[in-house]
Parts: C-alpha cells; sequence; structure tokens
C-alpha cells in the first residue's frame, strides 16, 4: 500500500532523513517508535508530500506520489495532481487542528465537499456515520473550544476518514492530551485497525504499539535501525540503541 524508496529529506546541511526504505502492506499496522529529533514527523510528512523529500520516490496504492515519469525521469507533479493524490493519506496530527470556527460535523464535511466535491447531503450523511463511530453524535454542532482534547481528536479522526483515505497516518495522536483522555483515542484508533486499515502510527505508547501493531520499526538519527514484530523488538531488541531507548522510556512508563 505504501512504498518508500531511499528517501532523503535535509534542511540545509542537516540531513533528517537517511536513505530510508519502507514497504507496508494493505491493512498492515506499523508504529514508528524513537528519540525525539529522530525524522519520526518528517517521514510522515514526506510520504504525503506536506514536506518535499531531497531524494527518494513514494508511492501510495502504486501511484507516484508528487512526481511523474516522464520519458524516464521523474519530473514534479503540479499541485492539482498532487492534491489529488494526497487524499490517498489521511493524517492526524499531535495538535488536533480543526477549524475553530467551524462545528464538529463541518469540520468532517469541509473536505469531502470542497476537495472530493460531494453533495452536502451526502458529506453530511457520510460526517454522521463517521461521527457515530467516533463516539460523538451529540457533538456534531459543537465547536472546538467546546470539545475536550481527546473529542477534539475523535474529530480529526473522523474529518480525515471523510477522505476515505487508503492509509492513515498518526503523528503522536495522543501526546498533547491528558493522561484520563488518551484511552478513548487509542479505542478508535484500536477499532479502525481491527477494520483492516492500514495504520502508520508514530507513538509513545509503547504498550498500545505492542498490542496492536504488525511491526514496530525504531528510528534514530534519521535511520531506521531496526524493525521487527513488537514481540520481538520490544522483549529482544538487537541493537543497543534500541535497547537504550526502551530501557529509557519503558522505565518511565512503568511509573505513569
Ligand atoms: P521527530 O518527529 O522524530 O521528533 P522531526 O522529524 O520533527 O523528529 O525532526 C527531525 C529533525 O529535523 C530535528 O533535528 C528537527 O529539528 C529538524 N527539523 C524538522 N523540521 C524542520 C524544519 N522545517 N527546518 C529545519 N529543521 C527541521
Ligand atoms: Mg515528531
Amino acid at each position: 500500500m505504501v512504498r518508500i524508496e531511499g528517501l532523503r529529506k535535509c534542511y540545509g546541511a542537516l540531513e533528517v532523513l537517511k536513505d530510508i526504505t519502507l514497504d507496508v502492506m494493505r491493512g498492515e499496522k506499523i508504529s514508528i517508535i524513537g528519540p525525539s529529533g529522530s525524522g519520526k514527523t518528517t517521514l510522515l510528512r514526506c510520504i504525503n508530500w506536506i514536506e518535499k523529500p531531497s531524494g527518494g520516490h513514494v508511492y501510495i496504492d502504486g501511484n507516484l506520489i508528487g512526481e511523474k515519469l516522464v520519458g524516464g525521469r521523474h519530473v514534479a507533479m503540479d499541485d492539482r495532481e498532487l492534491a489529488r493524490l494526497r487524499v490517498g493519506t489521511g493524517m492526524v496530527f499531535q495538535r488536533f487542528n480543526l477549524f475553530p470556527h467551524l462545528t464538529a460535523l463541518q469540520n468532517i464535511t469541509i473536505g469531502p465537499r470542497k476537495v472530493l466535491k460531494m453533495p452536502a447531503t451526502e458529506a453530511e450523511a457520510g460526517a454522521m456515520t463517521l461521527l457515530d463511530k467516533v463516539g460523538l453524535t451529540a457533538k456534531r454542532d459543537a465547536y472546538p473550544e467546546m470539545l475536550s482534547g481527546g473529542q477534539q481528536q475523535r474529530v480529526a479522526i473522523a474529518r480525515a476518514l471523510a477522505m476515505r483515505p487508503k492509509v492513515m497516518l498518526f503523528d503522536e495522536a495522543t501526546s498533547a492530551l491528558d493522561p484520563e483522555l488518551i484511552g478513548e483515542v487509542l479505542a478508535v484508533m484500536r477499532q479502525l485497525a481491527g477494520e483492516g486499515m492500514t495504520m502508520i502510527i508514530v507513538t509513545h505508547e509503547m504498550k498500545f504499539a505492542e498490542e496492536i501493531s504488525d511491526r514496530v520499526i525504531f528510528m534514530d538519527h534519521g535511520v531506521v535501525v531496526e524493525q521487527g514484530k513488537p514481540e520481538q523488538l520490544f522483549r529482544s531488541p538487537a541493537q543497543q540503541r534500541t535497547q537504550t531507548f526502551l530501557r529509557a522510556v519503558l522505565g518511565r512508563q512503568a511509573y505513569q
């Protein structure tokens, strides 16, 4: 479903992603863990070309993203084509990024109406189904400031799903939440996983990552240091750097 080939990203002299190659199968759940600054967010942002990679290629469901092949050479796509293909990926951010002047329902319908040109009644029917899925039917007319962080994040997930993405990218979706609100967001993500969605999840919730993932990837300094099945990576990591990182975060989480 996702193919990342030799992806590189530089900010000036700083090489943030160094030759990342990764395939994600249809329906696969991948968790990405790693220290702050290791390039996790940049990797997610390069997958849907919110951030333009410095090198390498990304394919979603077989389609090259951000570029096209013309006479055997890669040339940049125009913005309209890119916007059309970007619909294939739904992204959920640490900060929920809802439109403050729109209700929960309007936050969900705006993408389908503006980008997919869906008629209002159809977009609203779809949005109500999604609000039901995330347990927020009663909040359809609430503005973001009237919702808790957990509720806002569930609306943000519904908003991403409204575009019928092929893959969902989660960037620390629960990191900005009060501890008692984390569970309700993880529950929605767990349900989505059960429905067969392809998911790439950057998270610090190690227990959740272990439970939900088909594969866990440990990144550090812009490279994939190690990847494996969750029980292998969490219980018997092969690399020293992975061991050190896990000891630091799991030690801390044991006290939470
Ligand atoms: P992570 O999500 O793993 O914490 P990021 O992908 O956010 O890491 O960042 C990786 C590195 O890239 C960090 O050193 C960060 O400071 C740098 N970086 C991220 N975005 C930019 C930017 N727009 N300009 C310059 N440096 C950036
Ligand atoms: Mg990040």
